[in-house]
């Protein structure tokens, strides 16, 4: 995902490697490269503004040990940078004291929350707990047979509505997935699966029916976590979305979806830091097991590789 944007940054340290001392003009100029990079890889202008600031005031003022070289120095402090803008540390999945842990999939269409479904109903079966998948996407036509193979997929149950809309695309609200999404938890709780997934519908630019309709079944069902699934390769559109979202549904965390493309992956960059929540996982390819909990620091590493 990030190989262009991992070169840009790893040329522009060479560069420095001759040197003895950094002056200001050296200072400068490195950092003058890393937002080109950056904004080259799609970075949200802000946090590229905010980004390259901290780093020349921190690569000024030469806080860091004096056993490293000057080249070594702004490595440090652009991985600590990176490592900021990712979410600092890492953060696992919120699971309720009570069981069943409730679990809200949001996100335009086409992001990967169906698949996402699968993936983390199949990592959470791998440790032990017994998921439960929701089919409260009744918008797309399939979306609820499309969950139903994933499920199959995954080997969990798969809580659906009788019939799925099974018809064209509309504009208007199909079936009741507020009411869906109530009674798939009730049968979590009666049936005791410990942990229930709930798949809602997006489209494919932000739209307020279907954010209120996000809005509704948080309030009916009272999530521990909501997951904002986003797609790593839309590039700028990433801040906006994200926001949009915040706003309309508001998330507990995010989670990067078709991190393995090989666009340029500013979404991946700027989400954490645009919204405040955090990256808890990626996903990193179309089967069930490509999927991965998000490190900042191990991401950040690989970034500068
Ligand atoms: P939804 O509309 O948000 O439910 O999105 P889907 O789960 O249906 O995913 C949309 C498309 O993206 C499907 O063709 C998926 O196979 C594909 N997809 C989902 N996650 C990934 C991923 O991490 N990597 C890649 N390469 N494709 C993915």
């Amino acid at each position: 995902m990030f190989s262009t944007l991992s070169d840009r940054l790893t040329s522009t340290f060479k560069n420095l490697r001759t040197k003895g001392r950094l002056s200001e003009a050296d200072i400068d100029a490195t950092v003058r490269e890393i937002r080109r990079a950056l904004l080259d890889a799609d970075v949200a202008v802000p946090v590229v503004r905010e980004f390259t600031a901290s780093v020349r005031e921190r690569a000024l003022s030469a806080e860091v040990s004096g056993a490293l070289n000057p080249a070594q120095q702004v490595v440090k402090i652009v991985n600590d940078e990176l490592v900021g803008i990712l979410g600092g540390e890492s953060r696992s999945l919120n699971l309720a004291k009570t069981p069943p842990t409730v679990i809200m999939l949001a996100g335009l269409q086409g992001a990967g929350k169906t698949t996402l479904a699968g993936k983390l109903a199949l990592d959470l079966k791998g440790r032990g707990h017994t998921p439960i998948l929701v089919a409260a996407d009744l918008q797309r036509p399939n979306a609820v047979t499309q969950l139903q193979v994933v499920g199959e997929r995954a080997g969990v149950p798969v809580h659906a509505p009788h019939p799925g809309n099974q018809g064209a695309e509309t504009d208007e609200v199909v079936g009741d997935p507020v009411g869906v999404a109530r009674d798939g938890v009730a049968t979590a709780r009666a049936r005791e699966h410990d942990v229930v997934i709930v798949d809602t519908a997006g489209r494919l630019g932000v739209d307020e029916l279907l954010m209120q309709q996000a809005a509704d079944i948080r309030e009916a069902i009272s999530p521990d976590e909501v997951l904002f699934v986003i797609d790593a390769m839309i590039g700028q559109d990433a801040v906006t979305t994200a926001q949009a979202f915040l706003e309309g549904v508001d998330f507990t965390g995010v989670v990067l979806s078709k991190l393995d493309g090989d666009a340029r992956g500013g979404a991946a960059l700027s989400v954490a830091k645009v919204t405040g929540r955090p990256i808890l996982f990626a996903s990193t390819g179309e089967k069930l097991t490509e999927f991965e909990a998000f490190h900042p620091d191990r991401m950040a590493s690989r970034i500068l590789d």
